[in-house]
């Protein structure tokens, strides 16, 4: 079986859009067993559309489309496949009924465009769209399979799940199993240095490792002929594994970001934080507020950017930001203890220094940045220098910042 997908769209062919639909198709093909050979971006135009999908059939017996089902002009989709394959445009009354009644309970009457989608390729099946207008629609021909799936997200996802996963089921080679580890705190090259012996030698076990700034993701793909049993505890043991040269770095084994991970600590503990940031200029507070629930734990964040304010707001001694400077270990540290003891929190977390590109010096340079949590026990201080954008220096402050309190959370439990 030779899998190829075509997104159509001449958004995607910009810098705003990305093909996300592929993205998602291809991963259930992988649950499949069912490897993608090829993947083409296409714009809205018949005439770049029909020779895309002549060429399609010529390699492939499946051929999944994604987009441009919809009732407006630029939505040729349906009438590329009928060019291609030579067949009719034909109306389909069931089709044509259900988007009235659609129309009517919302007590709307349908426009002429909606018509359109009431066509469909002769001799296709009808895969409904519960979560839109636009069907989809499943074609055989010459023994190749075609696919046209509606392009918003939610609808393409809905109409596979519900049609065409079970159809492609049929024709599976087996079975995928994936996990994930959620890392933080380890270079690219640390990573990849403790993990070295554990990169499977097999095609049915994939590991992929996805670098972000102040974030490593380590996929896990495992593939099994037989049994979903037998591929998960394929996934099972590599991650395994690799939890084990990776603790204590690994702060989740599902796709949440950090500050999820952290809130739930905070929870679970009963314990609550307040925030001191100078350089990353409320991202942190922003982060732990991105939970819902968030009012539980968290008190009160201040952005003390100024040394005025860092002095005013936190007590932070005007002599100690003359001694050391404000971007200093000290100055976080005192940061951290003046939020905690001002907020009455559990937790302080004091934050400053230079994201940059200017304003750093031989001994600051841009990038540093002192972080400090203030809790029950010791104080835990640190420096650290981060690379890159502006937004990234800011963002992997807070990812440290995050971090610390994990680990003070974790250690504690
Ligand atoms: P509609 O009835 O909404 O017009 P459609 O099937 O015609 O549906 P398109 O017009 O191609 O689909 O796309 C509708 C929207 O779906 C796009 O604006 C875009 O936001 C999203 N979309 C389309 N294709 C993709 C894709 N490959 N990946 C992610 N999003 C997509
Ligand atoms: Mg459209």
């Amino acid at each position: 079986m030779k899998a190829e997908i075509i997104a159509v769209g001449s958004e995607l062919l910009t810098a705003r859009f990305q093909d996300t639909n592929s993205v998602f198709l291809m991963r259930r093909l992988e649950d499949l067993g069912l490897p993608v050979l090829r993947r083409t971006v296409v714009g809205d135009r018949l005439e770049d559309l029909v020779p895309t999908i002549d060429s399609a059939r010529r390699r492939a017996d499946l051929v999944l489309l994604s987009g441009g089902l919809g009732p407006t002009g630029d939505d040729v989709t349906r009438e590329a496949m009928a060019r291609a394959l030579g067949r009719e445009l034909v109306l389909e009354e069931a089709i044509l009924r259900g988007l009235e009644e659609r129309f009517a309970r919302r007590g709307r009457i349908m426009s002429a465009p909606n018509r359109r989608q009431a066509f469909v390729v002769s001799g296709a099946a009808v895969l409904a769209n519960r979560m839109g207008t636009a069907p989809g629609l499943w074609i055989e021909d010459n023994g190749i399979r075609f696919v046209l799936l509606p392009g918003p997200p939610h609808e393409l996802e809905a109409v596979f799940e519900d049609h065409v996963w079970p159809r492609l089921a049929a024709l599976r080679r087996g079975y995928g199993a994936r996990r994930m580890l959620r890392t933080t705190g380890l270079t690219e090259s640390d990573v990849e240095a403790r993990i070295a012996d554990l990169y499977p030698r097999t095609d049915d076990l994939r590991l992929t490792i996805l670098a972000s700034p102040g974030q490593i993701d380590l996929h896990v793909a495992s593939f099994s002929e037989r049994t979903e049993e037998e591929a998960a505890a394929q996934a099972d043991r590599l991650a395994s594994e690799l939890a084990g040269c990776l603790e204590p770095a690994i702060y989740a084994r599902t796709n949440d970001p950090l500050e999820n991970i952290v809130a739930e600590l905070l929870l679970a503990a009963g314990r609550s934080v307040a925030t001191a940031e100078s350089c990353t200029g409320g991202l942190l507070a922003h982060r732990l507020t991105n939970v819902s629930g968030s009012s539980a734990y968290f008190r009160e964040g201040f952005v003390t950017y100024d040394n005025a304010a860092k002095i005013r707001e936190l007590g932070v001694p005007a002599a100690l930001i003359v001694a050391e400077g404000a971007v200093s270990a000290a100055v976080a540290e005192a940061m951290a203890h003046g939020v905690r003891s001002r907020a009455g929190s559990d937790f302080g977390l004091g934050l400053t220094g230079i994201a940059g590109p200017t304003g750093g010096t031989p001994d600051k340079p841009v990038g540093l940045v002192h972080i400090a949590l203030a809790g029950p026990g010791p104080i835990i201080s640190t420096g650290q220098i981060f690379f890159g954008r502006r937004a990234d220096v800011k963002f992997q402050a807070s990812q440290k910042a995050l971090d610390l309190l994990r680990q003070a959370l974790s250690s504690s439990a």
